[in-house]
């Protein structure tokens, strides 16, 4: 149902991008057989069955062990493994951008940096700071020490946090501007990427969790939805202002808290990969299950850094495919 109601995209392969290839395949659901559908099924089933070929085929190639090269026109977003945290790298073609930056300088210097420079970013076209807590922009200015910062993205009106405040001050000493963004935003990243911002409102919720910047980015037919720390309050608000869209992807809220991931969120977003950011063994004992419950129980996909370190997913629009650094 999901394919031709909302041209979703499918989940072609999970792979771990070290070890051999432990591979998934999951489909999109089929339409109700009817007379009127059968031409539609014909189709889906014919395409279904071309995409099980493609999996297998990559299943099996000998040096499926090593990741390849981002493709041209191939979206990338990684949720680094930054411990109790969140730093999510985004790529397509030439443009890149990090939306929050790890909890502290000594981990971005070990996680977020030589990553970065590994995969040949030295340009962040954009720093997008969720919240002002120390596990999301404590890195960030040994990022934007290390690497060239187009804008600096914020909604916080309460500057209070020592790290928000150096990043900000850090930004104008060296010339880079610096954004606060509101629902209805859109960012220029990508000429093909429609990326707009749904949370805060106008005025912004007292909560800083409650204020993160969620962010939906669309890319041909496949969604993506980032959503900081937002807790049940924001859920609420977002399904009940309707700008939610459906994604496919969904960077769980607050590393997996009980009191985010709500069934109506759940019900609005429709995920079927779920990236949670969390530390192992972390204090707060991120994940929770019954987040995980409910996310599984709306059919999504939960992929783990705690577990399985920094976990890749890539799409050209259409196909889906999750790399985890770690079975
Ligand atoms: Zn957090």
């Amino acid at each position: 149902m999901r394919l031709t109601a909302r041209c979703s995209a499918f989940v072609r392969a999970v792979r771990r991008w070290t070890g051999s290839v432990g591979g998934r395949l999951r489909q999109a659901g089929l339409p109700p057989v009817g007379p009127a559908a059968r031409p539609r099924l014909a189709a889906l089933l014919l395409l279904a069955a071309l995409l099980i070929v493609v999996a297998s085929v990559i299943r099996a190639r000998p040096d499926a062990t090593a990741l390849p090269p981002l493709a041209a026109g191939e979206l990338e977003l990684r949720a680094l493994d930054v411990g109790q945290g969140d730093a999510l790298l985004l790529r397509l073609d030439d443009a890149a951008m990090l939306v929050d930056a790890g909890p502290d300088a000594r981990t971005a210097g070990a996680a977020i940096v030589p990553q970065l420079r590994r995969l040949g970013v030295d340009r962040l076209d954009y720093l997008v700071l969720t919240h002002a807590d120390g596990d999301h922009i404590g890195g960030a200015p040994t990022v934007m020490r290390e690497f060239a910062v187009g804008t600096v993205v914020h909604a916080d009106d309460d500057l209070s946090h020592p790290v928000m405040r150096d990043v900000l001050t850090l930004a104008r000493d060296v010339g880079v501007e610096v954004r606060q963004v509101r629902r209805g935003d859109a960012l220029a990243w990508h000429p093909q990427v429609d990326l707009s911002v749904l949370n805060p409102p106008e005025p912004a919720p007292n909560d800083d969790n409650d204020r993160s910047v969620v962010l939906h980015l669309a890319y041909r037919a496949s969604a993506m939805l980032l959503t900081g720390d937002i807790e049940a309050t924001a859920e609420a608000e977002l399904v009940a202002s309707r700008v939610l869209q459906p994604a496919d992807v969904l960077k769980v809220p607050h590393h997996g808290s009980n009191s985010s991931s709500t069934a109506e969120f759940l019900d609005a977003v429709d995920p079927q990969i779920a990236v949670v950011s969390a530390g192992r063994d972390n204090a707060f004992d991120h994940p929770r299950d019954g987040a995980l419950r409910r996310l599984r129980a709306h059919g999504a996909e939960v992929f783990r850094t705690d577990l399985a370190g920094s976990v890749m997913i890539r799409t050209d629009g259409r196909i889906l495919q999750v790399f985890l650094e770690r079975a």
